[in-house]
């Protein structure tokens, strides 16, 4: 028996298929409803087969889009091999019509594709078949019925309410298809992405454990624990040390990176000054000679609740590039308050960036001036780091700048505990 949809519709006596006409009006409302009601949810294959089979009274029903069986009223796991109804297939797609068992089996012009037929309609126990077409035009699939319920021949008002429906079906299907490639895609890009975190994380602790002891080493020489260097020798532990300083950076912010995607990095709050924090971290960015520093954060700049840590990381890679990316002029940090958040803005007066690029500087793993002649060091990780820290605790990061003029940094940082939430930050 086929599904009874729970619609308010059978107003009269006489089951809707046993009517000698169709309404088509009445029709387009039922399948209004119940495509509306199902829209593409799980289950939505047998509530559209429900309908169509109610409407012309079969017994059973089947949906086959784009050579797999999506759905059968009567639940059952039907196989279906496209091989062996080849001519049938081929039938359909020249003839763009419905074909039931009983013309197979009477009529003489069938007699071609007769084993073909039989094939599918023994796989799905049907006595009709109406072909689905794609938004092309092409044979996307078909839908098999089985007998009729008073056991009497498909008669060709019924074909044509079947074929009426397998055309409104058709850009449901399309829309189907595409959320389920949509769906494929997202899981894929998201095993990508936690594939790509986890060989960032694991490389970089393999990269880290071997430089953290040539960091130690050359601390010892340049210490000059082991005995005394000359001046040339001096001057390369020097080198090797910045070098390895700032590689040893890199790879803590690609860890810090991995493990933000990760959803790996857990926030510990706290409500503090933001002051002392800039105080302490201004005095390990090596400003040059010609710029001056203007900080208007005061003892009544209200506290914000945060990651200690983390803020401090987003102070240090605000002011890092400020400080590399002015070569004279002038870096400011105020703070104001915005509603329940504490805006923060750290200014310069630099080689700004263009308009077009500004988005560009917050996805990762991007630099304005790239390849061999570029200007700037900097593995282009520091903002979209500083980004995943600032939304973590639910607050905005972004930029304003004009070529030659500076650029202007804003972040915000929570005033009320009650804002900060350790959303997923697997973007
Ligand atoms: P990097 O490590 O390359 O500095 P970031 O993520 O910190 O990476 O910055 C990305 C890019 O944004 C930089 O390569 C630079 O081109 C641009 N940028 C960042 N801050 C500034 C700034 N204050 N002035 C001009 N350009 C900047």
């Amino acid at each position: 028996m086929p599904t009874i949809l729970n619609l308010s519709y059978n107003r009269s006596n006489v089951p809707f298929f046993l009517k000698k006409s169709y309404d088509f009006n009445e029709l387009a409302r039922r399948w209004g409803e119940v495509a509306t009601q199902t829209g593409l949810q799980n289950g939505c294959y047998t509530k559209w087969l429900g309908l169509m089979a109610d409407s012309v009274g079969a017994q059973g029903g089947c949906l086959i889009f784009e050579g797999e069986v999506k759905g059968c009223l009567d639940g059952r796991h039907y196989s279906y091999h496209a091989e062996d109804c080849a001519k049938l297939i081929q039938w359909l797609e020249k003839h763009k019509h419905s074909i039931t068992r009983r013309q197979i089996l009477e009529e003489s012009q069938y007699f071609p594709i007769k084993i073909h037929s039989l094939n599918l309609f023994l796989q799905f126990q049907g006595d009709v078949c109406v072909p689905l077409f794609g938004c092309h035009g092409q044979l996307a699939g078909f839908l098999v019925f089985g007998p009729k319920q008073n056991n009497q021949a498909y008669t060709p008002a019924c074909l044509e309410v079947l074929e009426w429906f397998a055309v409104q079906l058709s850009p449901l299907l399309e829309n189907a298809r595409l959320c389920e490639a949509m769906r494929r895609q997202q899981t894929e890009m998201d095993a990508l992405r936690d594939l790509k975190s986890q060989m960032i994380a694991n490389l970089s602790h393999e990269l880290r454990t071997p430089l953290t002891s040539i960091l130690g080493f050359t601390e010892l020489l340049n210490e000059e624990i082991d005995g005394p260097l000359n001046g040339e020798q001096k001057k390369h532990v020097r080198e090797i040390l910045g070098g390895g300083q700032r590689l040893l950076k890199t790879l803590s912010a690609l860890v810090d990176m991995a493990k933000m995607e990760a959803g790996q990095y857990p926030l510990n709050i706290s409500q503090f000054h933001l002051g002392p924090i800039l105080e302490g971290v201004l005095g390990e960015i090596p400003f040059n000679g010609e710029i001056d520093l203007d900080v208007s954060l005061n003892g009544q700049t209200p506290m914000v609740y945060g990651d200690l840590q983390m803020v401090r990381q987003i102070f240090r890679q605000i002011l890092d590039n400020a400080a590399k990316y002015t070569p004279r002029g002038r870096v400011t940090v105020a703070a104001s308050r915005k509603g329940e958040m504490l805006e923060i803005c750290v200014a310069d007066t630099g080689i700004g960036i263009a308009q077009e690029k500004i988005p560009c500087i917050f996805d990762g793993f991007y630099q304005i001036s790239s390849g061999l002649t570029r200007t700037y060091q900097g593995p282009g990780i520091g903002l979209a780091l500083s980004k995943k820290l600032v939304e973590s605790h639910g607050g905005r990061l972004w930029a304003e700048s004009k070529p030659g003029q500076g650029s202007q940094f804003h972040f915000t940082l929570p005033l009320k505990p009650i804002t900060i939430r350790h959303k997923e930050l697997a973007a």
